[in-house]
């Protein structure tokens, strides 16, 4: 039998073979598609045991073979899968955007809506059709067929006026190039950043160092190199990127032009004021005007500790390196100088007493302690031999979700780290099937007969991303759709992985997290402080960029006129006098550049960092008040937060446990601006 067809249990990783993908994915495919035929037959009741039941059982199949591909297509990468993953995915992709914009499914919902006994379903069945509705109507499915047209016309012009801007951006950081001959004009700039020059010198067929705006070239230069001149040159190219100062052809101005006026009347032809109000109608913050508030807010508080960021930035480029005139150019310069002076201690110090087996033992302890689980080490099969794998228990030794760890760097995973879903959590008759859930991440493994180590950043990373396994391994709902992450709101999916972030400095979790790999001492708390320290580093400025930001992405698409005579260049202008600290120079073209908002999923958007960050520190505050390692507060935060899944609203589910709104007192708190 093909291993991918087989849902009896845990993926068949020992078995899995590349020619076995199209055979598996045109079969659950056929049976999608006959699912959905069946789904909109006027024969089939439009109830949930006829009509939702059938379909969630046979895309859950699909989804579930394919997430075993994509994963190992993700980190077990040869020719072989690689071509059946690509042979499929446009497949895949294709049956995805049918279902999106299947007018019989629509209908269908519609009348489910509408029958009597709908009122009788469940809160989270209840939630998984209002999804699927709003879901249509933002897709267009509700409009009459003239505008119907119109609309799908300017998603696709969109999509290439999207990719042509990301082309312009990458095409223009790619076109230009610095080479240096003079060997002194290079001081300060590391070697192995000056090796890298040279060879692309040469590469390039000429003499001396060539330097580039793609970051690993770009970055170190602004932050090491003496030269001021140096830095004010490709300062000046980085930040005219795609813009009226370079080629004509890949000046991205026009793009933004269009592409706001665009989505303005998309959002016009559903029926919203404007993008912004689209933008967030699936998403947790409710409107325009309390995003904006939100801003404003953080941005009045951070605003004194930016101003004293920048104080001392001043008064240390002019003491100690004599810089009267503090530039855009000299700022990362100077940073580093000034970070360097007040808080060295190296990456390298501190991994020695983050041995992975320490590490892994205090996370686990964590786990155990704030909601009463036990975690034990099992087995299944996997992928690769360094893999781990897990089985997480409740005090009556019932079986809760299990999860795969798979920690170490390859030639055949791809970078990063990420959590991922192997099987969700759903009842099937009687039974209850538990979920699995992958934890990847790109550390260096052990060396010379010793624990892999891993730095501070690295322990951060994977409390990250078990916070996203929990919030999709200790769900307690029973329906697919809004199960562990299914369904939970685009700016709220951070709030459980953020979250655990925070025990990363708690002195009292982490002191019994570290052991040096050598005497077995634990971390020195002078140390520590020290890390605490860098952490909060220029916290005000960054808060302040972040929020610069944001607010243009807001204002943008909510209350910019797309065809009036403003520009967007105009409007970040403006908000940089009202909101930063640091103005740069006028040709400063960030718009040009802004990729996340004009290419990316962004869109009125950016926010949702910021957002994300002071939910999970208000959340985490809770634990602070009542003891970090509260069982009482870990147990509420199981069952109103990790638990609901996308089955309530996610304010609503931090309000049940808050006890209030949120409040952005802790993360100022936690970046030291209190
Ligand atoms: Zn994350």
């Amino acid at each position: 039998m093909n291993p991918l067809l087989d849902f009896s249990g845990l993926p068949r990783f020992a078995d899995i073979r590349p020619e076995h993908v199209t055979p598996a994915v045109d079969q659950l495919l056929a049976e999608c598609r006959a699912a959905v035929e069946h789904a909109v037959a006027e024969t089939t009741e439009a109830d949930w045991q006829h009509f939702v039941a059938p379909l969630d059982d046979a895309n859950e199949k699909l989804g579930r073979a394919w997430g075993q591909v994509s994963h190992l297509h993700s980190v077990m990468d040869t020719p072989e899968m690689r071509e059946a993953y690509n042979a499929n995915l446009p497949k895949i992709t294709l049956y995805f955007a049918e279902l999106g914009q299947h007018e019989g499914l629509f209908k269908k919902f519609k009348a489910l809506k509408a029958r009597p006994d709908y009122a009788a379903l469940s809160d989270a069945r209840k939630k998984i059709v209002d999804n699927e509705l709003r879901d249509f109507r933002l897709g267009g499915a509700e409009l009459p067929d003239d505008k119907k047209a119109r609309f799908l016309d300017l998603q696709e012009e969109l999509a290439k006026l999207s990719a042509k801007f990301e082309e312009n951006l990458l095409d223009a950081t790619n076109d230009y190039a610095l080479i240096i001959d003079d060997k002194d004009e290079l001081a300060g700039i590391p070697d192995d950043v000056l090796e890298t020059a040279r060879a692309a010198a040469e590469a390039a067929g000429t003499s001396g160092w060539k330097f580039t705006l793609q970051m690993p070239s770009y970055l170190p230069v602004m932050q090491y190199a003496d030269s001021r001149e140096l830095r004010q040159i490709l300062y000046r190219a980085y930040v005219t990127r795609a813009s009226e100062f370079g080629k004509p052809e890949l000046d991205n101005t026009p793009l933004i032009a269009a592409i706001l006026k665009l989505r303005r009347e998309a959002a016009q032809t559903l029926g919203f004021n404007s993008y912004a109000e689209v933008s967030l109608a699936p998403k947790m913050a409710d409107k325009p005007a309390d995003v904006l508030h939100f801003l404003d807010e953080l941005g009045q508080r951070a605003r004194p500790y930016a101003e004293k960021d920048f104080a001392e930035l001043k008064d240390f480029a002019y003491d100690e390196l004599g810089i009267a005139d503090l530039q855009a150019w000299d700022n990362a310069y100077v940073s580093e100088k000034l970070r360097v002076a007040r808080y060295s201690f190296s990456d390298q110090e501190v991994k020695q007493y983050f041995p992975e087996p320490r590490v892994l033992a205090g996370l686990f302890k964590l786990v155990e302690t704030l909601y009463g689980l036990h975690i034990r080490q099992d087995s299944a099969p996997v992928w690769h031999p360094d893999v781990k794998f897990y089985t997480i228990s409740d005090h009556a030794g019932q079986r809760v979700g299990q999860f795969y760890l798979d920690l170490y760097a390859r030639a055949s995973k791809r970078g990063g780290a990420w959590m991922d879903d192997v099987i969700t959590r759903r009842r099937k008759g009687e039974a209850i099937q538990t979920p699995v859930a992958y934890l990847n991440c790109n550390f260096s493994g052990p060396v010379g007969g010793k624990p892999a180590l891993f730095t501070h950043d690295e322990v951060i990373t994977l409390f990250h991303e078990t916070g996203h396994g929990l919030h999709h391994l200790l769900t307690r709902i029973e329906e697919l759709g809004v199960s562990g992450i299914n369904g939970v709101e685009w700016d709220a999916v951070e709030l459980p992985s953020q979250f655990m972030e925070n025990f990363c400095w708690e002195w009292d979790v982490l002191k019994h997290m570290t052991a040096h790999v050598d005497n077995g001492e634990s971390l020195p708390k002078e140390l520590f402080d020290k890390m605490l320290a860098a952490k909060n580093f220029q916290s005000g400025l960054q808060t302040l960029r972040q929020i610069e930001f944001a607010s243009f992405d807001m204002h943008l698409h909510d209350d910019f006129d797309p065809n009036g005579s403003r520009t967007a260049q105009d409007l970040i202008d403006e908000i940089r006098r009202q909101v930063a600290v640091i103005i740069p120079p006028a040709y400063n073209r960030f718009p040009n550049n802004f990729s996340h908002i004009f290419a990316g999923g962004y869109a009125a958007g950016y926010y949702s960092y910021k957002w994300a960050e002071v939910l999970s520190a208000d959340a985490y505050a809770m634990f602070e008040e009542n003891g970090v390692l509260s069982p009482e507060v870990g147990h509420r935060f199981w069952s109103e937060i990790l638990a609901m899944g996308g089955a309530r609203p996610a304010l609503e589910s931090f309000k049940a446990f808050r006890g209030r709104d949120p409040s952005i007192d802790a993360l100022l708190r936690h970046n030291g601006m209190a």
